[in-house]
């Protein structure tokens, strides 16, 4: 007899449309240059590696489910209150972890239309809607947020600077989103990019967070310090919501190779300099010499940089020219933005080749 009722997922779980990640590769090609993930141009400390090569001997041991060592390291480098801290694997576990904790079915988050997706993926795992703010130029408005706000909301996400756009919002807006928003509701506040800017109008959050009971501020090491295949990443928050996302947190949820070499990457302050010099370097010269190709390319803030192209058919076709010259960037649709195209602030010789690719295709316009 066969049964015909399959185990079934439960309401939604069908409906989200599955996270895809930059691509890595080209049919046909050998090594293509790879654009398209926000990864670190430099790699990561040889520091890291070292600490990571420690951590072999460990293998056989559970991580330290409290991440002593790095919670102190961390609290130290940015001078965080070390009891506020969560780790997760990836700042994307931070935010499923929040979601988890505090959306029933039927409330609801905030964001930005281009936001990242990885609020709302397990936001809607949750059963949760997501309320996505228009963005006048790309950028998140305040009002355009807080007019979404409603009975339903638990929690309101904001990246700044954004990614894909580059945007960021001010302290002043930051402070006045707070101040306008239910002291009932989290303010999350991810800052994967903060180390990429130098922008005197953009601050970092953590002050904010510091004298409030329901902001959060995240931050990761996928990008600056260049781990994003070890998954770490943490989060700044109030005492009450650390008591409770460690009621649900897997308790060994930060492997342990990741925390030694997270470590390990916050003394290397050379290597940090270097990421950060290479992307303030070059973002300046890119946008200036993709803007000279008659390319609409505006100020922003990351290790990456955002064209807009006419329209969503010439990004997609730039997007393949670029493959068949063995150039992996992404393509934003999944954003909101169909017309656009990021690019991955690489090495040197990588960004050469990504801008001579992007003037032959300029040439068939
Ligand atoms: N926030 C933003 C805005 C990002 O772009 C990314 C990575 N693409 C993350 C968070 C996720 O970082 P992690 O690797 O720590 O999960």
């Amino acid at each position: 007899m066969t049964n015909k009722i399959a185990p079934a997922p439960k309401a939604g779980i069908l409906d989200i449309a599955p996270y895809v990640g930059g691509k890595s590769k080209i049919d046909g090609v050998a090594e293509p240059i790879k654009l398209s993930s926000n990864e670190n141009a430099l790699g990561c400390s040889a520091r890291a590696i070292e600490a990571y090569e420690k951590a072999k001997e460990k293998l056989f041991r559970y991580p330290d489910g409290h991440a002593a060592p790095l919670r102190a390291a961390v609290a130290q480098y940015h001078g965080l209150e070390p009891e506020r801290l969560v780790f997760g694997n990836g700042s994307d576990e931070v935010f499923a972890l929040l979601n988890q904790v505090y959306l029933e079915a039927g409330d609801n988050i905030v964001t930005g239309e281009h936001g990242f997706l990885a609020y709302r993926i397990s936001a809607l795992a949750c059963q949760a809607e997501v309320k996505l703010a228009e963005e006048p130029d790309q950028r998140v408005s305040i009002d355009a947020l807080l007019d979404l706000v409603d009975d339903r909301t638990k929690i309101v996400y904001i990246s700044n600077p954004a990614n894909p756009t580059g945007t960021w919002n001010t302290p002043e807006e930051l402070a006045d989103l707070r101040a306008r928003l239910a002291p009932s509701i989290l303010l999350v506040i991810d800052e994967a990019y903060a180390e990429f800017v130098d922008e005197p109008t953009w601050a970092t959050a953590f002050p904010l967070a510091r004298g409030a009971d329901n902001v959060i501020v995240t931050r990761t090491f996928s990008k600056i310090h260049g781990l994003a295949g070890l998954r770490i990443g943490f989060g700044y928050c109030p005492v009450d919501v650390i008591a409770a996302i460690d009621r649900i947190r897997l308790p060994f949820n930060a492997n342990l190779p990741a925390q030694f070499a997270a470590v390990a990457a916050l003394e290397d302050t050379v290597h940090i300099e270097a990421s950060r010099q290479q992307i303030l370097n070059w973002h300046p010269r890119l946008r200036q010499a993709i803007a000279g190709m008659g390319f609409d390319i505006r100020k922003g803030i990351g290790n990456f940089v955002l064209i807009y192209f006419r329209d969503a058919e010439e990004a997609a076709r730039a997007n393949e020219f670029l493959m068949s010259q063995g150039l992996i960037v992404r393509h934003v649709a999944n954003y909101g933005l169909p017309q656009a195209l990021r690019i991955t602030i690489g090495k040197d010789a990588e960004n050469e080749a990504f801008l001579e690719a992007l003037s032959r295709f300029a040439a068939t316009r």
